[in-house]
């Protein structure tokens, strides 16, 4: 199955020159979506995870696939405001603006094995951020893994440190 395929481009979305990568045609074929969790359980192999963290919005919808399959637990990063019990927060840039994210203070133990998802890898700002609140908390990065990777814009540079896998490259 060509995962590509179920990725559309929407070019000057949600500003002048950026390519929005949308994955609802992916969301929208069962089969497509089972392919492409398929993949990102292969890219972990049988390591043992006990938190997957997903990041806001679109990064949700595999990671709760993901933490179902691996009998983890589930874990949202959100934007500033949403989260309705003690949170701990760290700013980051965006590909398009500037912006923070936050996590429940209590999400993650000291010493869980976190997974961490999202849809795009970009700049790697988001990711980067994080990390660096997964880690505050003492979690242990096992690996962070995304749909897809925009290579132009070296994303992986900035989270270099950890295990960095993506389904598809553009
Ligand atoms: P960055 O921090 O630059 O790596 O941006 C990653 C975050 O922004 C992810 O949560 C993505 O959902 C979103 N994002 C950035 N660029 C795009 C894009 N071209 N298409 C879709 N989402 C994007």
């Amino acid at each position: 199955m060509q995962l590509e395929n179920y990725i559309r481009s929407i070019n000057d979305f949600p500003k002048p020159g950026i390519a929005f990568k949308d994955i609802t045609p992916l969301l929208n074929s069962p089969e497509a979506t089972s392919a492409c969790l398929d993949k990102l359980l292969k890219m972990l192999g049988d390591q043992k995870v006990d938190k997957v963290v997903g990041i806001e919005s679109r990064g949700f919808f595999f990671a709760t696939l993901l933490a179902q399959k691996l009998n983890a637990g589930f874990v949202p990063i959100r934007k500033p405001g949403k989260l309705p019990h003690t949170t701990i927060s760290r700013s980051y840039a965006l590909e398009y603006g500037d912006d923070h994210i936050e996590m429940h203070i209590d999400a993650i133990e000291k010493g869980d094995r976190v997974l961490l998802h999202d849809d795009v890898l970009a700049t790697g700002g988001t990711a980067k951020a994080a990390c660096e609140l997964i880690e505050h908390l003492g979690g242990q990065i096992i690996q962070c893994n995304f749909l897809m990777e925009l290579e132009f814009l070296n994303g992986r540079d900035k989270i270099s440190g950890y295990d960095v896998q993506s389904v598809l490259k553009f």
